[in-house]
């Protein structure tokens, strides 16, 4: 399978091709790890949803209107795990700023194991070989990743919060709530007690045989504790705000399909987009990553520049904070709009960049998709609870 392309279109013509198989097919088969390059049975969309250069909506809405609400319930499911994680995670911050913490702490001291388990060089075959495809892909299937995390944790008996770090680093789709909130959910923090078991067995019926027989895996997985409780926060609707003269907007990585939301609709006075530099640094990112969200970025503007009839501006990534305040003064913009940042790496930038912006007398205005304004809050307890509150709400699907 290619490497995936950032750009809308690409995204578009990925779902299209899936789509046949987001029925009956992928109920059965999605669990199936085969390999590199032969992962047709699940989507691969998730570097492109993870950026919205495709929408959930979009997803949901092609889905249901391709096998119908039930044929596509499985697919929908797991696209909406996706706005259950980040819903959560924004009410509960704390578990960002404290995963965070720790890793500064981790890093001082690196635990024996380390280097061997991201080199892949643990001597468990199935695991070094996942290390390494994520190394070398940017994409582990996410059987593969459960297992994974699990052995990392129980069997080789590594922090969680270095293990989610490796992920966040290489993965194209690495997102702050999918990624930290299933590392918890497989060490028993997040479904409190309750921990994912990899196991020899169920291992070698879903990579088809590849790795048989495992030996040497936890047959015990005791769930982590923490000291620490996380307080929810609510959530209030942030919606699009009046968009008057002198308006512009700065399209920010978590939300490359502005043309798409209630903004499209109206006039805006110029765009600018970039990848700052300062992220990239602050989390390790590797290089396909950066390259990845850069170019998504560079598609994002063009398309933008081109919808609202406007001249693009590319913010460097060495000087992102100074390049916006110049293009809002080269403008004359008395405002800027920008996505609200979720929780992680883009919201340390976004809310710096509005400060910068701010200091110097232009107004910062957030808008939000109503998708996040309405199911966010539904993210307040388990998975299942949250789908069936939203289920009835979503596209095609006829409220009960
Ligand atoms: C330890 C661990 C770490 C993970 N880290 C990330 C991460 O950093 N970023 C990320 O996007 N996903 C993460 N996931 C979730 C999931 O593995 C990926 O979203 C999925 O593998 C992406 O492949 P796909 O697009 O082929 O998925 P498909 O099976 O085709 O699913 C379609 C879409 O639904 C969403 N989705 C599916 N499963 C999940 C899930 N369990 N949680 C959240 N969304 C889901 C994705 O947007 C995906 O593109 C993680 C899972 C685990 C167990």
């Amino acid at each position: 399978m290619s490497k995936p392309i950032p750009t809308r279109n690409a995204a578009i013509e990925r779902l299209e091709s899936f789509l046949p198989t987001a029925g009956r097919d992928y109920r059965k088969l999605r669990n199936h790890d085969l390999g590199p390059g032969r992962h047709g049975h699940v989507s691969r969309l998730s570097p492109w949803i993870r950026r919205r250069l495709l929408t959930e909506e979009e997803v949901v809405r092609e889905a249901v209107a391709c096998h119908g609400p039930s044929r596509s319930e499985k697919f929908v499911q797991e696209v909406l795990w996706r706005t259950y994680w980040k819903g959560w995670l924004e009410q509960r911050p704390s578990v960002w700023q404290v995963y965070q913490e720790d890793l500064r702490a981790l890093r001082t001291r690196a635990p024996v194991g380390l280097d061997a388990a991201v080199a892949g060089r643990t001597g468990i075959e199935p695991f070094d070989a996942w290390a390494r495809e994520l190394a070398e892909t940017g994409y582990v299937h996410n059987h593969a990743r459960m297992w994974f995390a699990s052995i990392w944790i129980f069997t080789l008996g590594l922090p969680w919060q270095l293990g989610a770090d490796f992920f966040f680093r290489h993965l194209l789709d690495g997102d702050p709530a999918s990624n930290t909130l299933s590392w918890r959910w497989v060490a028993g923090l997040h479904t409190r007690g309750k921990t994912y078991l990899a196991r020899p067995d169920n291992i070698a019926r879903y990579t088809a045989g590849r790795f048989a027989p495992v030996t040497g895996l936890a047959r015990q997985g005791e769930a982590l504790t923490e000291t620490q409780g996380h307080p929810r926060v609510p959530l209030a609707a942030v919606g699009v705000p009046e968009v008057a003269e002198g308006t512009g907007l700065l399209i920010t990585g978590e939300e490359l399909a502005p043309e798409t939301t209630a903004l499209g609709s109206h006039r805006l006075a110029a765009v600018a987009a970039g990848f700052p530099g300062r992220l990239a640094a602050d989390h390790g990112l590797a290089e396909p990553v950066v390259s990845f969200s850069t170019d998504a970025a560079r598609d994002a503007l063009a398309r933008a520049a081109s919808h609202w009839s406007v001249a693009d501006t590319w913010l460097e990534a060495g000087s992102y904070c100074a390049d916006a305040l110049k293009w809002a003064r080269t403008h004359g913009l008395n405002r800027v709009v920008m996505h609200k940042p979720a929780v992680g790496p883009w919201q340390d930038c976004t809310l710096a960049l509005a400060e910068t912006l701010s200091a110097a007398g232009i107004r910062v205005a957030w808008f939000r998709r109503p998708w996040d304004d309405e199911f966010y809050p539904a993210a307040r307890a388990g998975y299942f609870g949250f789908f069936k509150a939203v289920a009835p709400r979503l596209p095609g699907r006829s409220p009960n």
